[in-house]
């Protein structure tokens, strides 16, 4: 293929997989083979939607080597070996997207059999490798089995698809996503014993069956977001209205909900910004009133090897945060934190997609869920703060 096309593809494929969700912030990695010996792949950590086509890295495949200045995508090793194992294909991707990487925990195979299409056979799952490890990009090869299957989960990762053209491709990365969601569905129904219907809420069905009751969340409080802006912090309201709260408020102004806000800004200055977080998984989560452990490398990466449980009094919510980016807060949901909001949404998006995992071992009984190794977690989380996000924020 031209290598301009090639790039241009590989942008085009990223900006679709960001808008539709099938990859967040600058998770995930795209590239496309050019000849026999190069790919172009899509650079380390950089957000999707900026990406010039000069930024798109050319790669040999003979000896690794990548041209130019700027870093190739972490898992660039994983992509060669892909194109070096199967030369009939000419694109990959790799994705963070929900419903799969939520399988993936599992780390089983996917039994499906939808006929006459890519998954007439099982998708198999890649034993766990650390992210650009010479491990992970073994396993994932292997599991490709020489192009005999062409889309791999990645367990506590992700998956990756490969194919020949963007379409096609991008074509696997959705109907996998059609195809988990549809897995998990099923195990719920033979869980229950019955259909879902619409009126059926899962995750109340599966507390329920553990003794505890919880309401919609819009009836939980709303426990506001808030940005800090220099000494001052912003409040973001129900309404959409937003509030500056600076030392000019007067003391019956501000808030017990006000007040928790203020008392993480104390207990953790490299916070700016906390998001009140009721998505499904999370608020669900918030009644079990255990640790949310890590089974995801993306929410490993984020928030560290857990996130703990708190009652939501001042003092408690701070000490539970402890050197974590997110807490629950009983029955209301979760505070996710971050440097700043870009950073808090992500985690609330990590947050809800590890609750969901932890939520749904029930419905897998014979499939055991483990967490991640401390050593990883820690290894990973290093990884993120100190190199990975400083790449992220080099370009916004
Ligand atoms: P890169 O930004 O280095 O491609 O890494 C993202 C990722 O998903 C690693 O597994
Ligand atoms: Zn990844």
């Amino acid at each position: 293929m031209d290598l301009k096309d090639a790039r241009a593809d590989v942008i085009a494929v990223g900006k679709q997989l960001l808008y539709s969700g099938l990859i967040v912030r600058t998770w995930g990695n795209v590239s496309a083979r050019v000849d026999d010996n190069h790919f172009v792949i899509t650079p380390s950590g950089r957000d999707y939607e900026t990406l010039l086509p000069e930024e798109i890295v050319i790669m040999n495949i003979s000896d690794a080597q990548s041209w130019g200045d700027i870093l190739p995508s972490s898992e660039n090793g994983m992509h060669l070996a892909c194109y070096r194992d199967c030369e009939d294909i000419d694109f990959i991707i790799h994705t963070h997207q929900t419903e799969a990487s939520v399988l993936s925990a599992y780390e089983s195979d996917l039994a499906v059999a939808a006929e006459g299409t890519i998954f007439s056979e099982s998708v198999p799952c890649a034993d766990y490798g650390f992210p650009g490890s010479d491990a992970l990009r073994d396993h994932v090869a292997g599991a490709f089995d020489g192009g005999r299957h062409r889309i791999v989960l990645m367990a506590h990762h992700g998956a990756v698809c490969m194919g020949n053209g963007a379409e096609t491709t991008l074509r696997y990365a959705a109907g996998l996503e059609m195809i988990s969601s549809y897995y998990i569905r099923r195990a719920f129904e033979s869980y229950v014993g019955r259909r879902l219907t619409m009126a059926d809420s899962p995750y109340a069905l599966i507390l329920r069956d553990q003794g505890i009751d919880f309401p919609e969340p819009e009836n939980a409080p709303d426990l506001l977001s808030s940005e800090k802006q220099g000494s001052d912090v912003i409040f973001h309201l129900p309404d959409g209205s937003a509030v500056l709260l600076s030392d000019a408020l007067a003391e019956d102004e501000v808030s017990d909900t006000m007040r928790l806000h203020l008392t993480v800004y104390e207990a953790r200055p490299d916070i700016g910004a906390i998001r009140h977080c009721k998505t499904p998984s999370v608020f669900a989560f918030s009644f079990l009133g255990d640790p949310l452990r890590s089974y995801l490398d993306d929410f490993a990466q984020i928030n560290g090897s857990f996130m703990a449980q708190s009652e939501g009094k001042n003092t408690d919510v701070a000490e539970a945060l402890a050197d974590h980016h997110g807490v629950f807060i009983h029955g209301c949901g979760a505070f996710c934190c971050g440097k700043n909001m870009n950073d808090a949404e992500a985690h609330a998006i990590v947050a809800e997609k590890n609750a969901r995992i932890r939520l749904l071992a029930p419905i897998f009984p014979d499939k055991p869920l483990n967490p991640l190794a401390d050593e990883d977690i820690e290894a990973m989380r290093e990884f993120y703060l100190k190199k990975y996000s400083a790449r992220f924020e080099a370009k916004v």
